[in-house]
């Protein structure tokens, strides 16, 4: 077996809010015969299988995670092409967003400006559907995604962008197994030289709105049909609210930020919380759009 295999690995540099206990079983394949191997293991052993990517949207429990955690941070690669009307790109699930972002940027097509400042993996925006509030064209990871591969028993199956169903923050269609490989493309009609501009301006409206200096992952609930998260959790007076070091940011209120030592309980306390509160206030129920692994 060429792939190591860790044990009792700690989490807390795996995910972007830093909490967590550790794997029993971690490994970081760089290949998908890598991957492969990895999932054989797994079957060996008979131990469940957890898919971590850049891990800026889940919450690891403290006592950590059983069985083999499978991190896509080193499962890279991005080729480019032109066809005589769409470029076309082909990246690994591990590689980074920003990848993609600055290749799309330096053909001057509009992916790159939504894709400017969203953090994780293409695996993660995938199953996320990851996208932004704002109004422009594209804004989630649809619209530019023509295919996903998965690897299931041991069979590399593409599904084509119609084969899955997609909406706000989820994806489904593709599972079970592990998102290996996708295909972006966008037209070249598109072409706008201020694309370049346009993705500085809105990477640096990010920066200004969000607490991106602080370890937290991104917009914790998902915004209710129609209302906005933050907008609630601020009018329900929560703002700064903090459980241990777990705390409402003072910049977003959906954001929730680990002050230096928050555990995972602490952030589990507080969701529920605000999730009372805003309930008890509005009569809404705040979701969330974090995964609790
Ligand atoms: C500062 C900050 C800002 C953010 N802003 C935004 C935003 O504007 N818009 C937005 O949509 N999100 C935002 N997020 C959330 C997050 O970055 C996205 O959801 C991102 O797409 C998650 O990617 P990831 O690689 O970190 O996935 P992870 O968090 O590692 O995983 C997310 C889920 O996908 C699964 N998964 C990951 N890779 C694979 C794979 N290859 N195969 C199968 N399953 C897999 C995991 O098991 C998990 O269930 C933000 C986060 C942070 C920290």
């Amino acid at each position: 077996m060429s792939l190591a295999i860790d044990r009792n690995t700690d989490l807390k540099k795996y995910n972007s809010w830093k909490i967590g206990g550790p794997a029993d079983h971690f490994c970081l394949p760089q290949t998908i015969d890598e991957m492969i191997e990895a999932v054989e293991y797994a079957k060996d052993l008979r131990l469940p299988i957890t898919i971590l990517g850049s891990g800026s949207n889940v919450l690891i429990p403290d006592s950590g995670l059983k069985g083999l955690v499978i991190c896509t941070k080193k499962f890279k690669g991005l080729e480019t092409q032109k066809t005589k009307e769409r470029f076309v790109i082909t990246a690994m699930a591990g590689e980074p967003k920003f990848s993609l972002a600055k290749a799309f940027i330096k053909e001057n097509l509009p992916p790159g400006i939504f894709l400017s400042g969203l953090p994780g993996d293409v695996g993660g925006g995938i199953v996320m559907n990851a996208g932004i509030a704002e109004q422009m064209t594209p804004r989630e990871f649809h619209e530019m995604t023509d295919w996903v591969e998965v690897l299931r028993d041991g069979q590399i199956i593409r599904f084509e962008k119609s084969q899955l169903q997609w909406s706000y923050r989820h994806c489904l269609g593709w599972e079970p197994g592990i998102i290996v490989r996708a295909g972006f493309s966008w037209s070249l009609a598109d072409i706008d030289k201020t694309i370049k501009d346009k993705a500085a301006m809105f990477a640096k409206t990010r920066k200004d709105r969000q607490p991106l200096e602080m370890p937290s992952c991104g917009s914790t609930f998902v915004n209710p049909p129609g209302n906005s998260a933050g907008r609630l959790i601020q009018d329900s007076g929560l703002k700064g609210y903090q459980i241990g070091d777990a705390q409402v940011s003072l910049k977003h209120a959906n954001f929730l930020v680990n002050l230096g030592n928050a555990k995972a309980s602490d952030f589990v306390a507080l969701i529920s919380h605000i999730q009372k509160t805003v309930k008890e206030k509005f009569n809404i129920e705040l979701k969330t759009e974090v995964k609790f692994l």
